[in-house]
Order: C-alpha cells, then structure tokens, then sequence
C-alpha cells in the first residue's frame, strides 16, 4: 500500500509528487498516456517564473526528472475507478488495483470536440488537436484553427511561421484569448481572421480536402480550401470515472476549495479537473502543492 497515489502526470500530478516526497510519503503516480499533460501542446511557456522562454516538452521532462529523481514511482496505466473504504482507498486500471491512504486526482482534461460528422475519421488526415505535434506537416501549406482562447490564438500564431495561410475561425467578434496574443496575431500577414463564423462541415476524400463555414450573423456559408484543421476549442474535464465521490459542477469540474479537498475525506482535486477561476501552469502547479500537502497532512492525521 501507498501512502499517496496521484492520478494524472500532468504539471499539477508531478508538482504533487514532488511536495508528497519531500514529506517522506511514498508516492504512486498513475497516468494514462505519457507525462506532461496539456502543457506538452505549448511550444513556448512565456509566464512561468525562472525561464524566460521554456517548452512545454522541456518543462514536463524537467519536472518528471526532478519527481522520479526524489523517488515517486510512475505506472502508465489509467485509473478507471476509485473504491473508497474510509482509510484505505483502491484506484482500479484495467490491469492492477492499487491501495492509499490519500488520493489526489490530477486529471486535467480531453479536447473538446466540434461533434462534426467525420471529425474522429479524420484526426490524423487533416484533423488535428494539437498544433505543437502536427504543425511541421503544413509547412507552406494552408490551414485553418478554430477557437477564441488561448489556445486557439497560440496554434494560430504557431502555425503562421510554418504554414503559408492560417485562418482563425471564431464564433464571436472578440476573443477570450490574451490581448497580447490577440494583437500579435493581427500584425501576421498570412493570418486571416474570420469571426462570428463556425466551422459546420467537413468536405473529405481520403484526407481532409475543406471545410464549410457558416457565417452566424447571416446564415450564409462557404467553403474553405485547406490542408489542415486544428480544433482548440477548449477541454473537457476528465472527472466522469470518479464522479459518485466528488462533486461535480455543471461543466464537470470538482467542486473544492483553495485547499484542493474533495467530499470524500482522503481525496484530493489538483489542476485543470478542479473547478477554478484560473488554469494556467502555475496555478495548477500551485494546487499539486496544495493538495500534496492537505494529503500528507491527512495521512498523518488519519493513520
Ligand atoms: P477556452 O479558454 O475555454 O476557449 C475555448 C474557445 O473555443 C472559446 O473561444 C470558445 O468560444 C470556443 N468554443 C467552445 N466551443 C466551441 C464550439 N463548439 N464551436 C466553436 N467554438 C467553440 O479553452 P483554451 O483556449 O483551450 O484554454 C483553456 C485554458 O488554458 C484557459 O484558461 C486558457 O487561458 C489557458 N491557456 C493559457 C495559455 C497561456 O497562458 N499561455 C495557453 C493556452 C491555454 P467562446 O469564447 O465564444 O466561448
């Protein structure tokens, strides 16, 4: 048994690592995928303390050094469920079932989907999540990103020093992205803004060959001849599997406060998953030390 097993490696996971190993616990870090989560999209971290200019590649290997390095273990299975027995609390994978004291659930989230007809075919010809992977195969090419926040504006900008045309497609006239990306973008002579507009077809052979854009002020659509369409729509948080011990909110986040509790004493809510007024890196880092320590604090407590 552990004291603490953390589901999710992404920055909020490992952050609490960290903090649970410097307290002495011994620390099961269980992940889906691979380590990094959300932050391994971003080609370049601009507002983390220390590093003036980090990538998002660069800072998860960092961290996961410095947490494997203090002796947290990492087990890249997915933890499907969570049996809570008071004391003892079991995360079930389809392979293994583990046992702690405390649970932290460092989920983050999933890209949001446009929910359009051939969407998931495509992911791979044409469709893409993520810029930061798949950009280099639309070197002066022409592509379209669709999306208003940060994420969307970062693609775009990305993508308009390796694609010939980039068009940003958003559903309003203003963005929920920074000011500061928003300008930079509009100083880009291959960017094309087109707003009030949403993306309602995708026109494929074999690879994605267009899309249709339907204008929201008139009613009226088009089509756009492209290589690529990058989705940055937002996420989804991924809390469904563990949803019968943790308050939920209309979107899906855990309901807790700043010191990362959930409902169910012994476990703990940290990054992206936790319903919050701010998710960036350092908050989500902040939280992992949070809820490392509100976790260590129990365990000490409880046995
Ligand atoms: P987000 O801030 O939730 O923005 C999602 C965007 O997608 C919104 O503009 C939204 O439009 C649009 N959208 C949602 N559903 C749509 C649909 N079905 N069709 C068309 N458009 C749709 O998500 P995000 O950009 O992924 O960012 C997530 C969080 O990470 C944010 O807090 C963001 O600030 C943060 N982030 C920070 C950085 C950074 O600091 N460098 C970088 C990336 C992300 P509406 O605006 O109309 O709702």
């Amino acid at each position: 048994m552990y004291d603490i097993i953390i589901v999710g490696a992404g920055p909020a996971g490992m952050t609490a690592a960290i903090y649970a190993r410097r307290a002495a616990k011994t620390v099961l870090v269980l992940e889906a995928v691979t380590f990094g989560g959300q932050i391994l999209n971003t080609p370049d971290i601009e507002n983390y303390p220390v590093e003036a200019h980090i990538s998002g590649f660069e800072f998860s290997n960092k961290v996961y050094e410095q947490a494997k390095g203090l002796g947290a273990e990492f087990v890249f299975e997915k933890a499907v469920e969570i049996v809570d027995e008071g004391g003892i609390k079991t995360v079930v994978t389809p392979k293994n079932r583990y046992q702690a004291k405390a649970v932290i659930l460092a989920t983050g989230s999933e890209n949001r989907k446009l929910g359009l007809e051939g969407e998931d075919r495509l992911v791979g010809r044409g469709v893409s999540y993520c810029a930061t992977c798949d950009g280099n195969f639309y070197r002066n090419k022409t592509v379209a990103v669709v999306g208003g926040g940060n994420t969307a504006l970062e693609d775009a900008l990305y993508l308009s020093d390796l694609a010939q045309k980039v068009y940003l497609i958003h559903r309003r006239d203003s963005f929920r992205g920074d000011d500061t990306n928003a300008a930079r973008l509009k100083e880009k002579a291959n960017v094309e803004i087109i707003y009030n507009a949403n993306v309602t077809g995708l026109i494929a052979e074999k690879r994605l060959k267009a899309i249709e854009v339907t204008d929201k002020l008139d009613g009226s659509t088009r089509q756009i001849e492209l290589n690529g369409l990058f989705i940055a729509v937002g996420r989804v948080p991924e809390n469904q599997n563990f949803a019968s011990l943790v308050q939920l909110d209309d979107a899906g986040y855990a309901a807790s406060g700043e010191d990362c509790h959930t409902r169910t004493p012994g476990l703990f809510v940290a990054g992206d998953n936790r319903a919050k007024a701010l998710r960036q890196l350092v908050t989500a880092t902040a939280d992992g030390a949070m809820a490392a320590t509100e976790a260590v604090k129990y365990v000490n407590e409880a046995h």
